[in-house]
């Protein structure tokens, strides 16, 4: 496997050295637009300099002249018209030249090598100790025309600062990369650290110490990891307490369903009571039943791809019919139903919405008292859809208030008679308004009664 330290390190190494051949090309171009004129210019000169002092003091011996002027830091080649040549200075590397330019210089014309290109890279060029990169001017030498072939020593010119830009280059290089290597570790270790504690997470722990202290990417990075383990770990610790809430509800109907069918096959127990087991066992099953229906809606709201199939019914409607398939359970009671239902369209979930009034009228008749009243209301804006479900029934203490729309919460049931009930019908209830982007309040006082508020945006 390749490690993230040794990509980085092998990147920088490309970095640097793409980097310099590119470094390379842009002096290139910048030698040849505007150095390499004036270099060729400069030498041009010193050139001519050397062949007019020399024409001042003709007395002074050729060879003694030329030999000072190399020592002063040039490689000199002088050819007589005999094409009979001699160098002085340190001799040129490359001395291949074609005899012709020779003679051109030897007729008076001037030669200028520098400006020829023969490299793709002329700063290489420039350093190329060969003949052909020469300046030829022809001198008169007592009487007679010698060609005089002038290139600065470079190597004896500016040999120490070529060494040095060579060191400082290496250095650099070098540093770079034993520095690279060092400090990648930096980098590298917070990641390293990431990923131990993704398979701790994986392994079920979720606690864990990092740098969240950094001011960067990977300290953000190191944040919202944090905060991620603490969500994940809440979301264990609830998907527990459900897997617990869900056990219990099935476990306390199934225990009392096998203890009253053992004792219906009990030989002593009359038929009476067998009746009123069969009885206590149907309302077990029922429950059951509808709690694994809630539950089975529970799991498709929560889902994110839940689709809210809108339509647009009266809502007046649906709520007499929920009133009228009700009946027997607020006549029972003898509730007094008092009703403001003005015609009013939704454009909403006719299924869902069936759902939430359901459960808000059958809380209100199951908490309600004997002779109780129940008042439902619907009022209307321009925005919004406004349904008021209230109750004079035993009502709440302030303290249960924050918690009837949390799944499984069932106030105080030594309060009421009714305990049939599962706790996740108000969490239902919340689900599909808020799926329908509308809100739900209560308000309620403990033995006067409760009133639930739905707000429901028009759309
Ligand atoms: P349940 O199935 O127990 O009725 P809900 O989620 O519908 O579950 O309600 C949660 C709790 O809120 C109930 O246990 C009950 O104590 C309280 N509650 C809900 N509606 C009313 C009401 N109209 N009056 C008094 N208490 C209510």
């Amino acid at each position: 496997m390749k490690t993230l330290y040794f990509r980085i390190v092998v990147t920088f190494i490309l970095i640097a050295m793409v980097s310099s051949v590119l470094a390379l090309f842009l002096s290139n171009w910048y030698y040849l637009t505007k150095l390499r004129d004036q270099n060729e210019e400069q030498i041009w000169k010193i050139t001519t300099e050397i062949r007019s002092l020399y024409e001042e003091m003709p007395n002074v011996e050729p060879a003694t002249y030329f030999t000072h002027i190399a020592n002063m830091g040039f490689q000199l080649y002088v050819v007589n018209d005999q094409m009979a040549g001699t160098f002085y200075g340190t001799p040129y590397k490359h001395t291949q030249f074609d005899p012709e330019q020779i003679q051109r210089v030897l007729a008076g014309e001037t030669y200028r090598g520098m400006l020829q290109e023969r490299h793709v890279l002329m700063v290489i060029g420039y350093f190329e100790n060969s003949l052909r990169n020469s300046i030829g001017v022809p001198v008169q030498v007592q009487g007679k025309t010698y060609a005089l072939f002038v290139r600065p020593n470079l190597e004896q010119q500016i040999g120490g600062v070529r060494v040095l830009m060579a060191f400082l280059l290496g250095l650099t290089f070098l540093f770079s990369i034993v520095l690279i290597i060092i400090f990648s570790q930096f980098i590298v270790k917070p990641v390293k650290r990431l990923r131990e504690a993704t398979r701790r997470i994986v392994g079920g722990s979720y606690e864990m110490t990092m740098d969240v202290s950094r001011q960067d990417e990977i300290g953000e990075l190191a944040r919202d990891f944090t905060y991620m383990a603490q969500s994940l770990k809440q979301v264990e610790a609830m998907r527990q307490e459900f897997v617990g809430n869900v056990s219990h509800e099935i476990q306390s109907p199934l225990t009392s369903i096998q203890g009253f069918a053992q004792s219906i096959l009990d030989q002593t127990t009359s038929e009476e009571e067998k009746e009123r087991y069969l009885h206590i066992i149907l309302d077990e099953s029922k429950r059951l039943s509808s709690l694994s229906k809630q539950l089975l809606t529970l799991a498709s709201l929560d889902k994110e791809s839940h689709v809210v199939k809108r339509t647009m019914y009266r809502l007046d409607e649906q709520i007499r019919q929920i009133l009228i398939h009700t009946e027997w359970q607020w006549s029972e009671k003898a509730l007094d139903i008092e009703l403001d239902l003005p015609e009013t369209d939704v454009s909403a979930d006719h299924q869902l919405m069936h759902q939430v009034w359901l459960n808000l009228i059958t809380n209100g008749i199951k908490y309600a008292r004997p002779h109780d009243a129940l008042h439902i209301a619907i009022q209307s804006s321009e925005m919004e859809v406004t349904v008021v479900v209230s109750d004079t029934g035993i009502g709440m203490s302030e303290s249960e208030l924050p918690h009837i729309f949390t799944r499984f919460y069932k106030a105080d049931r030594s309060r009421n008679r009714a305990s049939t009930g599962t706790g996740l019908g108000l969490s239902i209830v919340q689900k599909i308004i808020e799926l329908h982007g509308g809100s739900i309040h209560v308000q309620s006082e403990l033995g006067k009664g409760t009133t639930f508020t739905v707000h429901l945006p028009r759309m």
